[in-house]
């Protein structure tokens, strides 16, 4: 079956408001004494990769800051900023297993774009798009390691940083540092 257009999404929503219990504002979650998530999970924007299932989260429970690949480096400007707004204690960095980052090359997204826009080789060679080349166990390490070594990160939430993979067929999440 075909995937949802962008009209179908909508009309789902048009469907779903009707069900929407309304979300507290900030303001009425620390009146009432509760705190925000303190958890962010860096995982991947692959459709097939959806914390919010297997975390079982509810609204409200944890972060999740998606971009292709699980990247690190594209999560911090998120991280940080959300950790300076509300406090976070830990952070999990989820890879899984048939992830299309580790197809894909920096190279030949490169060539597309020097094809599409000539005349701006020096910038695209700069751009990166996040490819892997590791073994998504090595890349989560790295992930970790790239965090617990950052000077903009405190240090309670690198003490709380830890890394997994994500098995699609499984569901399971093994543990990688
Ligand atoms: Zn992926």
């Amino acid at each position: 079956m075909a995937p949802p257009t962008a009209q179908e999404l909508f009309n789902r929503n048009v469907e779903y408001k009707d069900t929407h219990p309304p979300i507290p504002s900030f303001e009425e979650l620390y009146a009432s004494g509760d705190q925000a998530a303190t958890v962010a999970v860096i995982t991947c924007a692959d459709p097939r990769c959806i914390p919010e299932n297997f975390l079982k989260l509810n609204v409200g429970e944890a972060v999740i800051l998606r971009n292709a690949g699980s990247n690190i480096h594209e999560a911090m400007r998120s991280l940080i900023a959300i950790d300076c707004l509300i406090g976070l204690k830990e952070i999990m960095v989820v890879n899984h297993t048939d992830c299309g980052a580790t197809v894909f090359r920096n190279d030949s997204i490169r060539t597309v774009l020097k094809e599409r826009v000539p005349g701006k080789n020096e910038e695209v060679d700069a751009m990166k798009f996040g490819e892997i080349t590791t073994s998504q166990e090595d890349t989560v390490r790295a992930s970790i390691k790239f965090l617990k070594e950052s000077p903009f990160l405190r240090q309670e939430l690198k003490a709380g940083t830890t890394g997994y993979v994500y098995d699609l067929r499984k569901g399971s999440l093994q543990l990688i540092e």
